[in-house]
């Protein structure tokens, strides 16, 4: 069984001491409690600071985003090399923001992820399709290119380290949610076309979440489906009571799927 996991991307948010009491809460809450993975993903000058506090705890951290070459002539860029001096571990590439607003494409999220896995980190590679493209019952083809372009060239060893999130454009950070149903099959042609480029193995171990404007009100929808394995979660991380919340649904559909699967 996949464990869950609960990733918060901050964007560019919370003051450097809002973000150390955010993670000193969450720190706190999450001493003894193993079930269900959890990262955070705050801005890159907050990521000393905070891999410092969380160093003894059960809690990951990653970056929003990182550039493909170890060092250079590349203004306003951060390199592999100066993550791992902060022990970040993870990475999110490919997040449609980057995709929209700073115009990364799909052969530079496929850079980044080679580059990411060279260096050890675990790369949370992000899809989604824009409300058009929904609309015109485009968004299969268009995530599972996505999908494609993104682990182009990769071996079968290297996708099984991704953790891959679907996030519908649409969905992010608008308060519009996509339905579990929805997000539950086209995660489940992410992992079919993760077979098709490794192993069933390998696609059965892939964690895939889903994203998009999840709250502690809506997530049960989302968590109960099979395929979904956990959520990237953008507002409702910044908020300490809603995000541990969302843990907590994760862990607890954890323990409904082991009864399901070992009935006593
Ligand atoms: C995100 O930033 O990845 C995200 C899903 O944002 P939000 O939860 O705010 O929609």
């Amino acid at each position: 069984m996949r464990k869950k996991f609960i990733i918060g991307n901050w964007k560019m948010n919370l003051t450097l001491g809002e973000a150390q009491d955010l993670v000193f809460k969450l720190k706190n809450f999450m001493k003894g409690k193993n079930s269900t993975d959890v990262a955070v993903c705050p801005p890159y000058t907050y990521l000393l600071t905070l891999s410092n506090i969380l160093k003894d705890s059960n809690i990951l951290i990653g970056a929003q985003n990182m550039f493909h070459k170890e060092e250079g002539a590349f203004t306003g860029e951060i390199s592999p090399v100066m993550l791992k001096d902060l022990n970040v571990i993870m990475v999110i590439l490919g997040h449609s923001e980057r995709r929209q607003i700073f115009h990364e494409t799909d052969q530079d999220v496929n850079l980044k992820i080679k580059c990411a896995l060279k260096f050890g980190f675990m790369p949370v590679f992000c899809v989604g399709e824009d409300f058009n493209t929904r609309e015109k019952g485009k968004a299969e083809d268009w995530v599972k290119n996505q999908i494609l372009e993104g682990i182009k060239d990769l071996k079968a060893e290297e996708i099984e380290k991704l953790i891959i999130a679907y996030e519908p454009i649409w969905a992010i950070g608008t308060g519009k949610i996509c339905s579990g149903e929805d997000a539950n099959k086209i995660i489940k042609m992410i992992r079919e076309t993760i077979k098709l480029k490794s192993n069933d193995s390998i696609a059965q171990k892939v964690r895939i979440l889903y994203g998009g404007s999840i709250k502690a009100s809506n997530f049960q929808e989302h968590i109960k489906y099979p395929d979904i394995d956990g959520g990237l979660v953008g507002g409702t991380s910044l908020i300490f009571e809603e995000f541990s919340k969302v843990i907590d649904l994760a862990s607890a559909s954890n323990v409904h799927a082991l009864h399901q699967s070992h009935p006593v």
